[in-house]
Formats: structure tokens, C-alpha cells, sequence
């Protein structure tokens, strides 16, 4: 009763089997013609073992390394006839090497995050800057700038980075509507068009605007990180420095602000761990709230992709962009303890599965603000109860990630040769066609909040009060 939206024709290799790989297997076997015969998951936890085997997928026990990658992989890849496709769904592997890889071979390869090899993130010799995901994403870059075209490798495609994109395209259509501009939407691949229309809808900046309200069925104990994802991918990014996509409408930067030197420099990081930074933003369930600027891919290629330059080659217009997340509750215990006690992760860690969840749900979307309309909200509301009734082995914050993974491997699947590309140069209609069915209700809500609204003040503020969507106004300080 499920469309079957492509086939594959050669080996499937997943990589990592945690919540989101264990929920990304249901998915695949709903959606694609494959022989599950040629499916393979390699992990090196094999806590999960059971899961593979009861679907009939076999289940290698070993860790994707720096030295070994080249010669584990190439004969899962290519062993029998057709096409491979590779799904990079762990932490700790090279995004890179992986995709390099998988195109040398011509294997299609899809991912959620540029990660880097084991080490990176708490490398204590590298400074702030090569700790950037600005640093990770240029990287990339450059490689689909040495070699363009060939075999497709779906960079950064869970829900954000990822689904967000095509959200934001979503919303900045609607928005243009809805404030009656006479526009033609830009074609899939007409980055130019998308950005001018960003400019000429007076958008400002995005944020990715999420509020997880999943709560546990039991108590977090001290001493433990809680959270609804990678406990290790979460706590990975939080302490990189914080970073968002720098707009052109910004008149001030925090003295702890940093440009870089090279690349596409549409981004800005701060010497300090983003998830200990905080931003005022909104989502419908809670209106106002607090955030974390925690870095993430989207915010720089968001930034990146919809600046408008002039003949000169100077930028004209960029949006600001970046990151307000509210994880579920016992994440943000879990971070203010960890901290408090100097950084160090706690040793206990936890990701809540479905079960664990008594209710809640994941709000995800993104924050369109500084227009005539002032701010709109465009995003996936999905509950833990829908979740349940739609999937196995997983909570709604997984859903949202899965589900833009599987339209990620159709979009390769359509598109093979499209070389390495990011979720903003994908056609955002096809990929919320696909993932529409598993996203809850996707509304869209303006909001007359600003981050000036409300503010109390007994205690003089660094504010600007001319200008309420400028990031003074936005960050806690
Ligand atoms: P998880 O911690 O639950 O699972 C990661 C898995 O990778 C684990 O099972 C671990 O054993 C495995 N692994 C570790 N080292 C490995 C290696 N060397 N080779 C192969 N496997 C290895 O994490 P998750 O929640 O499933 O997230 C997986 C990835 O997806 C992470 O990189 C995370 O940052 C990313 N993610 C992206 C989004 C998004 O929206 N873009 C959202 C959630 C997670």
C-alpha cells in the first residue's frame, strides 16, 4: 500500500546503526525495489544486531576508519551488478573520504552532516576556526568545485541540515503570495532567482526555529545526558563555536565574533560553544522562547546560497541564518549540567527511543523575519502519537530526519549525475512530496513577535531599539 518511489538497482550499505539508521531501514524497505539479499549495515555497536537480522539484513561488526574504509568498503560497493548506494547514517566517518569514494565508484552516497573522522571535534591543537562547520562545509565545496558533475553524493540531508532547506524555499514562496509580490518562482536550479527573491521579499534572516517538547516517561538522573538524537552528535556540535550565516542588514557583531579569510565568507562564528549560547526566537507551540545557536551546515549554506552579488561580484544582499534550538527538556538539564561541570560530557548517556517518550512533539521549522509581514514560521509538527502509527523504531525528531533521507536517495535515484549537492540545490518540491506523508501537520503561522517585544526592563540592555531583527537584539547577552 506504500508507493514504491525508485529501485535500486545494485548493494545497499548503510553505515551506522543508531536512531537514525534503525529508523531510516523501515523506510527503505517500504519505498525502493531492492534485493535485501545485497543489503548490508556496518556498525560497531552491535547492540542493535537483532533489528538487522529480524528484516534480513546482514549485520557487519567493525568500525568505518581512516584506514580501513577504502578496503571494507569498495567490495560492499560494488560487489554484483547495478548501481550501489551508500547511506552514511553514523558518526566518527570522514563525509568526505566516504563521498570521494563512493563516486570514484560510481556509487550514489547520501548523508545527514559533514562529519569528519574520529578526533576532530576535540582536537585540542586545532584553533576555533578549523573547528567551524564553515571549515567542514568548505571542504566539500571544494571538492565539487575540482570535480564537478559525475555520480550524485547528497550532502548534509536529515532534517536540518536538510529538510529545512526545502522548508525555507516552501515558505519564502507562500510568503511572497501572501504579501501579493508579482513573482515567477525560480526554476530547481536557478540559484540566482532564489536568492533575488529572498531580497525582494525584504527577508532579513531565518532562523531554524525548534521546540522539542518530547518528555521522557521516566526521570533523568544526574550525572547522565538525556537527549532525543546523538547524544555524541549533539554534544560534538554544541561544543564547536557557535555560527550563523551572516546577513548584510547586520550593524553590529559581537566582540568575540570572528570573519574568515577564505571560502565563500558568508558566515561569522563566535569564540564560544554554541550550545551555551543563547537566542531569542519563536515556534508556534510556545510562541517566544529561548534557543541554542548551536552550529549546523544550514546555517552557512543557507546564508551562502541565497546571497545576490552584483556585476562586480559584491554582495549585495544575504540573509542572516542560523540555528534556535530548544531541545526536549532533559537535554537541557543535561547541558547545563555538563557546563557546569567545566564541559566535560557526562559519562552516562542516553537516546530516548519511542518507547521511553510519554508524549510531545517535535516543532521544527524555520523563522522568516524583518519583512512586511515581520515574521513567518513555516514547519513540521509532528508528535511522538503520529510518529507511532506511521513507524517503527523511532521518535518524532528521527521521523523528520529519516524521512528527508529517503527523499534524499530518491532525488539521487531521479538524478544520478548530479554531482555533490546540498539540500538548497535540490528541487524542494519533489523532496517534500516524498516527505509530506511522514512530517505530522506542516503549517505555516506570522507572528507579530520580535525580539524587542516584551523585554523587561529593570536592567539596562544592549539593544537596538531602531531596528528590532538586528542579531544584537537577538542574542542573550
Ligand atoms: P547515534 O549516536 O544514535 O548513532 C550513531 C551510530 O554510529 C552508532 O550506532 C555508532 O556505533 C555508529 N558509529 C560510531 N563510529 C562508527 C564508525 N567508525 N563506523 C560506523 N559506525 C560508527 O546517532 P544518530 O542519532 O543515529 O545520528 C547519526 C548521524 O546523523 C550523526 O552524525 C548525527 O549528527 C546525524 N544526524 C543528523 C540530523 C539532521 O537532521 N541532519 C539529525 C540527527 C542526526
Amino acid at each position: 500500500e506504500y508507493p514504491i518511489h525508485a529501485e535500486i538497482t545494485g548493494p545497499i550499505v548503510m553505515i551506522g546503526f543508531g536512531s537514525i539508521g534503525r529508523g531510516a531501514l523501515p523506510l527503505i524497505e517500504r519505498h525502493f525495489n531492492f534485493d535485501k539479499s545485497r543489503m548490508v549495515i556496518i556498525d560497531p555497536n552491535d547492540a542493535h544486531a537483532n533489528i538487522a537480522a529480524n528484516h534480513g539484513v546482514r549485520f557487519i561488526h567493525a568500525a568505518v576508519t581512516k584506514d580501513n574504509y577504502e578496503e571494507l568498503l569498495e567490495p560492499l560497493l560494488t560487489e554484483g551488478e547495478g548501481q550501489g548506494f551508500c547511506v552514511n547514517l553514523s558518526v566518527d566517518t570522514s563525509s568526505l573520504d566516504l563521498m570521494k569514494l563512493c563516486r570514484s565508484l560510481g556509487v550514489l552516497y547520501v548523508d545527514t552532516v559533514i562529519e569528519p573522522w574520529l578526533g576532530f571535534y576535540f582536537d585540542k591543537d586545532a584553533d576555533n576556526a578549523s573547528r567551524t562547520n564553515y571549515a567542514l562545509r568548505e571542504t566539500v565545496r571544494k571538492e565539487k568545485r575540482k570535480n564537478p558533475g559525475g555520480t550524485t553524493a547528497v550532502s548534509c540531508c536529515g532534517a536540518n541540515p536538510g529538510m529545512v532547506s526545502w522548508f525555507v524555499k516552501q515558505a519564502l514562496v507562500n510568503l511572497a503570495r501572501d504579501t501579493s509580490m508579482n513573482f515567477v518562482e525560480p526554476m530547481a536550479d536557478d540559484r540566482e532567482g532564489w536568492a533575488q527573491l529572498m531580497k525582494d521579499a525584504g527577508v532579513k534572516g531565518i532562523h531554524i526555529a525548534e521546540r522539542d517538547t518530547q518528555r521522557s516517561k521516566f526521570l533523568r538522573p544526574q550525572g547522565t545526558f538525556w537527549n532525543t538524537w546523538s547524544v555524541e552528535g549533539f554534544v560534538a556540535e554544541g561544543m564547536q563555536p557557535a555560527e550563523l550565516g551572516w546577513g548584510t542588514h547586520e550593524k553590529w557583531m559581537p566582540k568575540n565574533a570572528k570573519k574568515h579569510k577564505k571560502g565563500c565568507k558568508a558566515s561569522i562564528y563566535i569564540e564560544q560553544p554554541g550550545a551555551n549560547t543563547r537566542v531569542r526566537s519563536w515556534c508556534p507551540t510556545p510562541g517566544p522562547q529561548y534557543g541554542f545557536l548551536v552550529t549546523h551546515n544550514e546555517s552557512v549554506s543557507i546564508a551562502d546560497y541565497f546571497t545576490v552579488r552584483n556585476d562586480s561580484d559584491k554582495v549585495t544582499y544575504r540573509p542572516t541564518c542560523h540555528y534556535a534550538y530548544h531541545p526536549a527538556d532533559v537535554a537541557v538539564l543535561s547541558l547545563d549540567e555538563m557546563f557546569g561541570n567545566g564541559g566535560t560530557p557526562q559519562e552516562e548517556s542516553l537516546v530516548l527511543e519511542e518507547a521511553d517518550i510519554l508524549t510531545g512533539i517535535d516543532e521544527l521549522g524555520v523563522l522568516l523575519y524583518g519583512h512586511d509581514k515581520n515574521a513567518y514560521w513555516f514547519g513540521s509538527r509532528l508528535s511522538i502519537e503520529e510518529t507511532r502509527d506511521l513507524v517503527p523504531y523511532q521518535n518524532a525528531t528521527a521521523l523528520q530526519v529519516t524521512s528527508a533521507v529517503l527523499a534524499g536517495m530518491v532525488w539521487a535515484l531521479e538524478n544520478p549525475e548530479a554531482g555533490i549537492v546540498e539540500a538548497d540545490e535540490m528541487d524542494y518540491r519533489r523532496c517534500l512530496e516524498i516527505q509530506m506523508p511522514y512530517l505530522g501537520p506542516v503549517e505555516g503561522h506570522y507572528t507579530d513577535w520580535t525580539p524587542l517585544t516584551d523585554r523587561q526592563t529593570f536592567f539596562e540592555e544592549r539593544k537596538d531599539e531602531k531596528d528590532p531583527w538586528q542579531f544584537k537584539n537577538i542574542l542573550v547577552q
